[in-house]
Parts: C-alpha cells; structure tokens; sequence
C-alpha cells in the first residue's frame, strides 16, 4: 500500500454527498468512475477476505460480462477470441490487520496482512470485521513516548475488559481488521479515500469493460481482478500458472507513488496529478521491455489519451538503468529522474507473470 494521494494519480475522480449538487453537473465519463470508484472503496477487503470486494465488480459488470472465479478467489472476464491474448490484472485486497489472539484484558493481539508503518495506526479509529458484522475498536497507542521509530506490536481495544466479553461481541481470531473508511470528494475531479490502492485499478478495468466495442475486437482480453497481492501475489501467481505462456502481455493495474505534494521533494515521482496515467516502465524489480511502452505511447497519442511514463528504482540501480531512463526521455518527452527505492506492487506482479 502507498499513501491514499497516490492514487489520485492514476484515476481523478468526483464526489461527496456534501456535494451532490457539483457532482450532478459531471460529465457521464467522471459520473461513471465516481460511482464505481465509490462503491468499491466503501466496501472492505483485506487479503484473503475479498468476498465482499468481489461480489462488488461483479455487481458493476455490465450485463454481457461472463465472470467466472477460480479456486484461489480471483474473478475472470474473458472478452473476445483469438490471438494475440492480453491480460489485464487489477487487485481486489487492501491492507490490514488479522487477529491472533484475544488477550485476558479483552484486547487483540494482531499480524500484519500486507503492512505499512505501524505508527501510523496507532491511536487511530478501529474497524473488526466479525462474523455477524464490524465491530469499532481503537488501535492501541504505545504507552511511552520515548518508544521512537518502531512501536510495539500493535494490538486493539474493543472497549471490553476481558477475553470472555470481546468474544461476546462477536470476536474471534482469524477475523480481519481495517480502519473506517469513506470515499471523499475534494475540489475539481480529486478524490480521497483509503484503499485506493487498488480499488482505482478495479475500477479502470470495471469501466474499460463497460466501455469495450466488441464488435472490432480482433483478439482475446481477459480480465483478472486478483486475490492476496498484499501478501504476496498468491491470487496472480495461480491465475499466471493457468495463463501458461499463453497471453503476449499482461498489463497489471494498479497505483503510481506521486510527488504532488507540497511535502514530497520534487525528484521523488515524476507524473504529476491531473496530467494521466502512468504506464510504469522501470522500477527496483524490473523493466517493462521498451517495445511495450514505446506501443503504449503512441496509442495513447493516437487516441488522445494522457499517459505519462514513469520509474520507480533504486538510487543504487540509477547508473545501470541510465540507457534506459534517457530513452524513457525521449518516449515520454519529458525526463524521469531515478528515486529512492520504493515497495512496488506492480514490479511484484510483473515478477509473478515472468514466473
Ligand atoms: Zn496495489
């Protein structure tokens, strides 16, 4: 997961009940991604539990789409027939919490499910996701301030005193923890909201479907919205071991880091909100093969499609991948500099397809 901005990057949207009345005035095209965008982050799904997330894409498909779901949990969408095969693949998991154990003073003992910093939990609203429905909680802050950098194990009151009254309340380990959550219109086609990341990619490949001629589609897309990539890519490991090498590309949809910000330095991501997506062309874990973007560019020049190219690398790797960053240059018109290294869950994916 990345900070909630970085979606924003990937897909601007337009909301909030507070501001129904701008909202109405949208053209169809943002009105469309509002609402699936919407829906989709309002709804929970931490890694290994994204039924309800599932059940939501497949609620949004228009109504021609055959979804069909494998063992592992992932969602199918096959379009079209022939070769050659393209594949896109969004994730349907956020972030979370799982809980382990329940203490004798009735808090919860937790493991990460696809972590981020965990000081940024602490003292922040809780949301357990029990068998007969959310239980509020707290996370627990450290009990000293001196404790810096690394907090202890992060662990959840649910307002009880004991073991026996949190599994009054309808708790157990193996339940899945979040925080609230509630998508947000900001000013213009800005949103804000957490799980962005990858409900914007769900939601791209929700809205290309709805959109999709297959009346000139001369070849087969298939479309994947995949299970536990927070955790490990395990979703797109089972749907890459039934593709085979079957597809020519697979596109994995999923967020950028931005700098647009005022407290980000200016080097640390080059694709500004507001100018389009980012096709990812290189980061610490892989390169996208030239060809790919260089044919990404020029549809989306064709089509009139904002597409900006990105990186996401190592400062150690900078001098290896000079080549390559001068020609993203060119590609792109414009130059990418190298940042510091970054979690990618993109480059995960890809190493997963390459498998
Ligand atoms: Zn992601």
């Amino acid at each position: 997961m990345k900070a909630t901005t970085l979606a924003l990057a990937l897909l601007p949207v337009s909301v909030v009940p507070s501001l129904r009345g701008l909202a109405a005035q949208d053209p169809p095209a943002i009105r469309d991604a509002q609402q699936v965008l919407s829906r989709l982050v309002e709804t929970y799904g931490v890694s290994g539990t994204e039924g309800p997330v599932r059940d939501q894409v497949k609620a949004l498909l228009p109504t021609w789409a055959k979804a069909e779901t494998d063992t592992a949990g992932n969602l199918w969408v096959r379009v079209g027939q022939g070769n050659p095969v393209v594949v896109f693949v969004a994730h349907l998991d956020e972030i979370g919490f799982r809980v382990t154990g329940i203490r004798d003073d009735g808090s919860l003992e937790l493991e990460t499910r696809g972590g981020f910093y965990p000081s940024l939990f602490e003292a922040q609203p809780a949301l357990v996701h029990a068998d007969k429905g959310d239980v509020p909680g707290v996370f627990i802050p450290r009990d000293s301030a001196f404790t810096r950098h690394t907090p202890p194990s992060l662990r959840v009151d649910v307002g009880t005193t004991s073991k026996e009254a949190t599994m009054a309340r309808g708790v157990s380990p193996g339940n899945t923890i979040t925080m609230p959550k509630q998508y947000v219109r900001l000013a213009g086609t800005r949103a804000t909201g957490r799980s962005f990341d990858d409900r914007v990619g769900s939601a791209a490949q929700l809205l290309a479907l709805r959109r999709l001629n297959r009346t000139v589609l001369q070849h087969q897309v298939i479309f994947i919205w995949s299970v536990r990539e927070e955790i490990g890519l395990d979703g797109a490991a089972v749907a890459a071991r039934a593709l085979g090498t079957t597809p020519r590309r697979v596109h994995a949809i999923d967020t950028f880091v931005s700098a647009d910000s005022p407290l980000e330095l200016p080097n640390f991501g080059v694709a500004p909100i507001g100018r389009g997506a980012v096709a990812r062309a290189l980061d610490n874990s892989s390169v996208t093969p030239r060809a790919h973007v260089d044919s990404l560019v020029r549809v989306a020049r064709a089509r009139g499609v904002a597409l900006q190219v990105g990186t996401t690398t190592a400062a150690t790797t900078a001098r290896s991948s000079r080549p390559t960053a001068s020609w993203m240059c060119r590609s792109a018109g414009r130059c990418a500099t190298p940042i510091p290294p970054r979690r990618s869950s993109i480059s995960k994916t890809w190493s997963a397809w390459r498998t």
